[in-house]
């Protein structure tokens, strides 16, 4: 073989590899979706390949030997057509210019175009190739997914209600005008930033998207938000929250929802929270809270609250095996001072006892107004019961100062009731109950004195429920009636009248004694009917004894305070009196100092519609109240009782005589006639004779009777 002949082939092979090459080219450019073109030195198109070229209009295909810048180009386009035509000017290569140009049915198409210069075998510049890519679909999906960013964020920023994004790492995005205003923190401040914004939490708290993010469980929220919070609630991803800010203008509470933002894939990609100021909603839910456990007036915890903390204190007890005390204390006579002095003074003297109270005990008791004028006092951490004794005594011995009130002093006492836990009971209202037994046992111990409870008081609270189951309908069933009392007239020593008195009695409970069942009767209201079983019984058996023996005949009859304010009182005894063909005269009405306090005018009236009648008054128990001798200058009292324990003093205590005696001549300067009571000595009939008291009354002369064995007294002294 020649060495042409082998050249030839060499020659052959390489064209041969070349047109592979080509070939190789060609297939991926024609599989291409793009486009590749060739201009010439004048940038006129010389060829266009790839598939992309399908896809072309038959405008562009038409632009073989035309320019570029002759294309249909949207007005956008045109700078950056001048700026790739001066780098074509200069045979630079360019990249990626994007065009918009209109297509057959002329919608605007965009492009990307990149090229390079060609040049020939001698160097010089012989034109451009390149790629041109149709990018509209990305483009327009770009766009619309820009508008959508955009529209978002604009309904954020321009939305009134205080709302930042978040994104998945928790980096705040988003933060609204409302936002900066409710919060006073400006966007700039936290736009990139975590949760700086939270630095105004005094505690740490997880962050709002965490609860989202994470997959909120209502434990997690119950734990760190004190809300407890629905399952259907967390259902949709929302959260809701409310916390107090301290560092927040002058502090805030804040009303939180947190949703979650999600991609299409239901992958959560962030959240948008919501703020609202909820500060005066909720000063004025702890306004509520507050007004439904504390009292307005002394400010302490009240009932409901003391005996929620009395149940706190029991478990912590029994828990620490000690014992608990629970004093209950009432104030003495407080109803009187309200009425006398008015509400406003008695208010303040709430005040004063409360505070009085307050500063007795220790920081860690309890105190609370139970209502009214009763106070409760929890002293817990108990080794022994003998331990309450010094702080019992010392509650007493405080109430001896006297309270300085719009001027006045005041004296004012208390009883105290103690019930231990767990001696007296392990349940709030059974030591309560207990405490109150033995309140009242101070209480008819003579006041200003402390009990513990004992198993015998509470038999005293059984027996009073039994009185007062038996006294509803005792009238009906005919169980009342009366014993007379002769009262007899010093000089003479002649029976003057009689005072009437109640007698019940019950098959369940037997003969039960007035000091008993009246008190009851008084509290349930029943006093009222009763009494005027009294003053009709009374008068029918007066009727007789005025017709039959002396026409001068008096009849005294109790009156309670109740029944004296009772608006019928008039009208019955009128009735009555009518009724039996009496007079006035004959009838005395006894009363305590007790009807005196409240309405004056009221009090000033009835006195004046009895005088009228010829009705005498006397008053009651002289000598056990306090002030009584004011009363007897006030109103016209015709009669005053020198009270029985005047009597029961005389022989023991040298004191008595002279003070029956300077009541007797006190009453007698107010043209006042004096009764003493309870006399069963010859002795004291004596003295009183002596000191011409003008009438007496007691076992000297006689217990009271049934109505016929007075009549037959009465008939024995004619
Ligand atoms: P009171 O009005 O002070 O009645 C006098 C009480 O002293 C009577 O008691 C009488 O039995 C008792 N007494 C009389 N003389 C003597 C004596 O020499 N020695 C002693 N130790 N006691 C004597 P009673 O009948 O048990 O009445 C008690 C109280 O019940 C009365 O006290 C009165 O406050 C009340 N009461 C009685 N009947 C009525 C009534 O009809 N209406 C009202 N509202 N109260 C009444
Ligand atoms: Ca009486
Ligand atoms: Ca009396």
């Amino acid at each position: 073989m020649s060495t042409k002949a082998i050249k030839q082939t060499e020659y052959e092979v390489q064209v041969a590899q070349l047109q592979q090459e080509i070939e190789r080219l060609n297939d991926f450019a024609a599989l291409s979706s793009d486009w590749f073109w060739e201009q010439d030195k004048e940038f006129r198109f010389i060829s266009f390949s790839g598939t992309g070229i399908s896809r072309m209009s038959r405008n562009q295909i038409d632009f073989i030997g035309r320019c570029r810048w002759e294309m249909p180009i949207s007005p956008d386009s045109y700078s950056a057509m001048q700026e790739h035509k001066a780098l074509c000017k200069q045979h630079e290569p360019f990249y990626d210019f994007q065009y918009d140009i209109f297509n057959d049915e002329g919608q605007l198409q965009r492009y990307t175009v990149s090229g390079a210069p060609t040049f020939d075998i001698d160097g010089n510049f012989s034109g451009y190739r390149g790629i041109a890519s149709n990018i509209t679909d990305l483009y327009l999906a770009r766009k619309a997914f820009k508008k959508t960013q955009q529209q978002l964020s604009q309904m954020i920023v321009g939305n009134p209600i205080a709302s930042f994004v978040i994104n998945e790492d928790h980096v705040i995005t988003h933060w609204n005008k409302a936002c900066e205003i409710l919060t006073g923190i400006p966007a700039t401040s936290v736009i990139g930033t975590k949760d700086s914004w939270r630095g105004f939490y005094d505690h740490p708290r997880p962050v709002m998207a965490d609860l989202v993010l994470n997959g909120a469980i209502a434990k997690d929220i119950e734990k760190h938000y004190g809300h407890k919070f629905q399952p259907s609630e967390l259902i949709p991803g929302a959260v809701e929250a409310q916390d107090y800010f301290p560092n927040m203008h002058d502090g805030r509470w804040l009303y939180f929802t947190a949703a979650p933002l999600q991609d299409e894939d239901g992958q959560t990609i962030g959240a948008i929270e919501t703020l609202q100021d909820i500060t005066s909603q909720k000063i004025q839910e702890e306004k509520i809270i507050h007004q439904a456990h504390f009292d307005s007036l002394t400010g302490l915890p009240n009932r409901f609250l003391a005996l929620d903390r009395l149940n706190l204190l029991i478990q912590e007890a029994e828990r620490n095996n000690k014992k608990l005390a629970v004093l209950f204390i009432d104030l003495d006579d407080f109803k009187k001072v309200n009425d006398t002095l008015g509400h406003a003074l008695g208010d303040e003297l709430l005040i004063q006892a409360a505070d009085k109270l307050r500063s007795m005990i220790r920081a860690s008791d309890t105190i609370g107004r139970l209502g009214g004028d009763e106070f409760i006092v929890l002293i817990n951490d108990l080794e022994d019961a003998l331990q309450v004794r010094p702080i019992a005594e010392n509650l007493l011995k405080s109430f001896r100062d006297v309270f300085k009130v719009k001027n006045r002093e005041l004296l004012l006492t208390t009883s105290i009731g103690i019930a231990l836990y767990p001696d007296d009971g392990s349940q709030p209202d059974q030591l309560l109950r207990n405490a109150d037994s033995a309140m009242y046992h101070s209480k008819s111990e003579g006041r200003n004195a402390y009990h513990f409870f004992t198993e015998d008081m509470n038999a005293g609270i059984e027996r009073r429920l039994l009185i007062e189951e038996q006294m509803h309908g005792a009238l009906a069933r005919n169980e009342f009636y009366l014993n007379y009392q002769p009262v007899i007239d010093t000089q003479s020593e002649l029976i003057m009248g009689a005072e009437a008195l109640l007698r019940w009695k019950n098959p369940v409970l037997g003969h039960v004694p007035p000091d008993e069942f009246i008190p009851i009767a008084e509290q349930t209201g029943l006093i009222i009917p009763i009494g005027y079983f009294v003053l009709k019984e009374a008068l029918k058996a007066t009727k007789v004894w005025t017709e039959q023996q002396n026409s001068n005949f008096k009849i005294a009859v109790n009156l309670s305070p109740l029944q004296f304010k009772a608006p019928t009182l008039l009208n019955k005894i009128k009735k009555y009196l009518k009724t039996n063909q009496l007079s006035g005269g004959s009838l005395h009405l006894e009363i305590t100092e007790g009807v005196l306090l409240g309405n004056q005018t009221y009090i000033t009236n009835a006195f004046e519609e009895f005088a009228h009648l010829g009705i005498q008054i006397s008053m009651d128990d002289f000598g056990t109240g306090y002030s009584s001798l004011n009363y007897l200058r006030q109103y016209q009292f015709n009669t005053l009782k020198i009270d029985r324990s005047f009597m029961l003093d005389f022989e023991d205590d040298e004191t008595a005589p002279a003070l029956i005696d300077a009541t007797i001549a006190m009453a007698h300067a107010l043209g006042v006639k004096v009764i003493a009571e309870g006399v069963e000595s010859q002795s004291q009939r004596d003295y009183l004779a002596a000191k011409a008291c003008n009438f007496i009354q007691g076992y000297f002369y006689s217990k009271p009777l049934p109505q016929e064995e007075l009549t037959k007294l009465i008939s024995n002294q004619q």
